[in-house]
């Protein structure tokens, strides 16, 4: 039987976007989302429908700008500058997977941070670090906003993060040492020194971002502690995430969905940073 309750993100999603539409049509213009995808990733054109759908029901116009697959790092650069200097638009996606060869970070670093609306560049995540942010990590923000949504005090509290990505680990880490978390993060070491069990173990708060279906057994959950599975893994035809769901559900006080945690509310989130991109291309 399940005793954990369900962490969904459409919830605080849903809640995000009503205040969203208000600040929108607070705006002289429509703010102005440029989306540039590289080929023809299914996934990064599925994430692409998503996008374009929300930013339509909030009033955003959404611009999709599609490259050949052979563009090069580049092209890609050459054409992120434009957008940079195209006063009409206020905020930059770009979309991954990009085509081999093209590194995600280095394009991040030639979009004007007043306009780098997934927090990706040094610039936002220096900020981050200074809590001083923003614009921060959508991936990042979405998580803090779901754990904020249990209403749970994270001073002092043992927080575990799984996976140190720059998209998600790394920032969140910095999240949520400003609000007084005691943070670990494990990584692939971590796994290799056959320590990620004990480290799970004493999580009062869980999140894990590592992309490997059931890499975090069940019975390794601490009773009430809170679960953000932020993985998402094709298993058998089946979307999952990274943590055994039955099981951990048994034991933590809050879990989410994989699908239906994270995910729906990573573009409410991107579309939160567009709206707060125009404030600060105004100050
Ligand atoms: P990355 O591949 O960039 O990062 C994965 C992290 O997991 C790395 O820090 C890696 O460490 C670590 N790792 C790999 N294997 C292990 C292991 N056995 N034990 C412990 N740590 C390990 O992925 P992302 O951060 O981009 O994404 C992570 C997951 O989140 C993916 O499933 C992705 O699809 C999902 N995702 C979900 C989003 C959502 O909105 N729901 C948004 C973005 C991503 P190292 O680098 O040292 O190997």
């Amino acid at each position: 039987m399940r005793l954990a309750k369900l962490l969904e993100g459409k919830v605080v999603a849903d809640k995000i976007k009503e205040t969203l539409k208000i600040s929108v049509q607070a705006l002289k213009h429509a703010p102005v989302m440029a989306s540039v995808l590289v080929g023809d990733n299914s996934g990064a054109l599925a994430y692409v429908k998503v996008q374009s759908k929300i930013a339509q029901t909030l009033g955003i116009t959404y611009q999709l700008h599609q490259l050949p697959q052979d563009t090069s790092e580049e092209e890609l650069i050459d054409f992120v500058l434009k957008l940079n200097a195209d006063s009409s638009v206020n905020g930059i996606i770009v979309q991954v997977p990009l085509p081999r060869g093209i590194d995600y970070m280095k394009i991040c670093e030639f979009i004007l941070p007043s306009k780098d609306i997934e927090g990706m560049h040094p610039t936002n995540i220096g900020k981050v670090l200074f809590g001083k942010a923003r614009i921060a990590s959508c991936t990042a923000d979405a998580v803090m906003e779901l754990l904020n949504s249990t209403g749970a005090d994270l001073y002092g509290k043992e927080v575990v993060i799984v996976g140190h990505s720059e998209i998600i680990g790394k920032p969140l880490a910095m999240l949520l040492l400003e609000k007084f978390a005691t943070v670990t993060i494990c990584h692939i070491a971590t796994s290799k020194a056959g320590k990620l069990e004990e480290h799970v173990r004493r999580a009062e708060v869980l999140i894990v971002a590592v992309g490997q279906a059931g890499l975090i057994k069940g019975d390794w959950i601490k009773e009430g502690a809170i679960v953000v599975d932020v993985g998402i893994n094709r298993l058998n035809d089946k979307i999952v995430g990274d943590v055994e769901f039955e099981q951990a559900a048994k034991r933590a006080a809050y879990i989410t969905p994989v699908p239906g945690g994270v995910g729906p509310l990573t573009v409410a989130i991107l579309m939160r940073n567009l709206v707060e991109a125009v404030k600060v291309q105004r100050t």
